[in-house]
């Protein structure tokens, strides 16, 4: 049990838990968002130009008095989970875009500077002499 305390405690301290619930809280936010988007801006959209065509709300088979099939919700629900993903997955892609170009930049501004061989000083990229001690740099 202690063995397993220990390995609990050392899950909590390695900061993968505080990433994963930030992401969970932020991941909770964001699909708030992303329901908010569909259903009020791109469901009426899409209703607009089918003419009411996600509108399939009256698909039923009614098996008997108390049981009712609906396949109306179940197909709305599938194309609501389709424009999420198609949203999500246009969001990732512009972010992994945006990271991709974050981390370039970021690796050219970590290059360090060239330094010369004689007085270790900084020197300009390219340059062929030493501004602070003379000397001829290759
Ligand atoms: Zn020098």
């Amino acid at each position: 049990m202690s063995g397993f305390m220990k390995e609990f405690k050392e899950f909590i301290a390695k900061g993968n838990v505080m990433d994963m619930a930030v992401g969970v809280i932020i991941g909770g936010a964001f699909t708030a968002i992303v329901n908010a988007l569909v259903d009020n801006v791109i469901q009426p959209f899409i209703t607009l130009i089918t003419g009411g065509g996600t509108d399939v709300g009256g698909l039923q088979i009614r098996v008997n008095a108390e049981t009712v099939i609906d396949f109306g919700a179940f197909i709305s629900a599938i194309i609501n989970f389709l424009i999420v993903a198609l949203i999500v997955f246009l969001l990732v892609k512009s972010l992994n875009k945006m990271m991709a170009m974050t981390n370039i930049a970021t690796e050219e501004s970590e290059e360090p500077a060239p330094v010369c061989p004689h007085c270790l000083e900084e020197v300009k990229d390219g340059a062929t002499r030493c501004p602070h001690c003379g000397s001829e740099i290759k």
